[in-house]
């Protein structure tokens, strides 16, 4: 059975671009492969969280992937510094990557930009810390967003890099992509990002989503509900796309288009249809909130299970590179 590996970074509150392009995918697979899910903690250090903010992060995000689906007995859910060998792993890639590869990365440049009082080396070699996370799995199905496919083609070429220096180990992981790989922010100008604001959280309550929507652009050449509007270029529209049924696509199409029906009534109806979606997840993962000690178990069983897999692929790595094992 093949493995797939992926993880989100505790870094805010889950969006519905982390659930449409990542979760929605993880639950699907589960079912098909053997699967390790992960809440990213070391990368997340690359924005220097106050402690205490992390920790708690963590455990929002690790519920969230609960709540949206993700079942513990089918898949492996851990947390990343609870397995040490990523950070193990990722100096030995680290001694792989070329620099120029590095510089290459467009989402150094958007992070760089997005936080200039700290642009640290880790914000550089973040997707060297993504490769260890994929290999050391050798998983060679991995899900993302259209936003860590530049990564992922440089995980496949550290994996080449290894397999041809060392001899052939790991396997070359391939994209899985999701039927939603760049979700756009409110704003209707960026992908929906935590760092944006622009999101609307999979944990908020319908009159918050439905207040932020409210302000949310639409067609720009729409000023009056009696111009007819175009839904290609309306950004609610396209989140229509995914909450919402064809029968009722096509009515707000032609209501849109005919002027019969305004933007905030189509609001409306996507608020509903959203709250269809984040309603049940939002309520299990208050379930899970006033459940700590089972988040607990269940981070702790997922850890267990991660670190075997990870230490079984260290051996092997280890002698090949010549390292010497760490005894206990
Ligand atoms: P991050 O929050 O950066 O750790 O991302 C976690 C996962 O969500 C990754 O697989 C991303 O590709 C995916 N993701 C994040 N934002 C979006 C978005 N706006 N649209 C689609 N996928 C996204």
């Amino acid at each position: 059975m093949f493995r797939t590996m992926s993880g989100i970074q505790p870094t805010g509150n889950l969006h519905i671009g982390n659930y449409l392009g990542a979760l929605v995918n993880w639950v699907e697979l589960q079912k098909q492969y053997e699967a390790f899910f992960c809440v990213v903690d070391l990368h997340a250090l690359t924005q220097r969280p106050a402690p205490e903010t992390l920790r708690a992060a963590v455990r929002e995000v690790a519920l969230g992937i609960l709540a949206s689906g993700v079942d513990p007995e089918q898949a492996t859910l851990f947390v990343q510094s609870e397995v040490p060998q990523h950070a193990e792993l990722t100096w030995i890639m680290t001694c792989l990557t070329p620099l120029g590869d590095l510089n290459r990365m467009t989402q150094f440049k958007d992070k760089s930009s997005a936080q200039p009082e700290n642009i640290n080396a880790g914000l550089f070699t973040y997707p060297i810390l993504q490769t260890a996370d994929i290999v050391l799995y050798r998983a060679e199905r991995v899900p993302v967003g259209e936003d860590q496919e530049q990564h992922l083609e440089l995980a496949r070429e550290t994996v080449r890099r290894f397999n041809h220096v060392y001899g052939e180990t790991f396997p070359e992981p391939q994209v899985v992509r999701s039927k939603a790989p760049r979700v756009m922010g409110l704003d209707g100008e960026s992908k929906m990002s935590k760092s944006r604001n622009n999101e609307i959280g999979l944990f908020e309550p319908a009159d918050v989503t439905m207040q932020k929507l409210r302000g949310a652009k639409t067609d720009p050449a729409r000023l009056r509900k009696t111009d007819p509007g175009n839904p290609q270029v309306c950004n609610i529209f396209s989140y229509h796309g995914f909450f919402t049924s064809e029968a009722q696509r096509a009515e707000i199409d032609a209501g849109c288009r005919s002027a019969q029906l305004g933007c905030v009534d189509c609001k409306k109806m996507l608020a509903a249809n959203l709250e269809a979606v984040k309603g049940p997840i939002r309520e299990r993962a208050e379930d899970l909130r006033q459940h700590p000690a089972r988040l607990d178990e269940i981070l702790a069983a997922g850890a267990a299970k991660a670190r075997a897999a990870a230490e079984e692929t260290m051996v092997m790595v280890r002698e090949r590179v010549g390292l010497r094992a760490p005894r206990s």
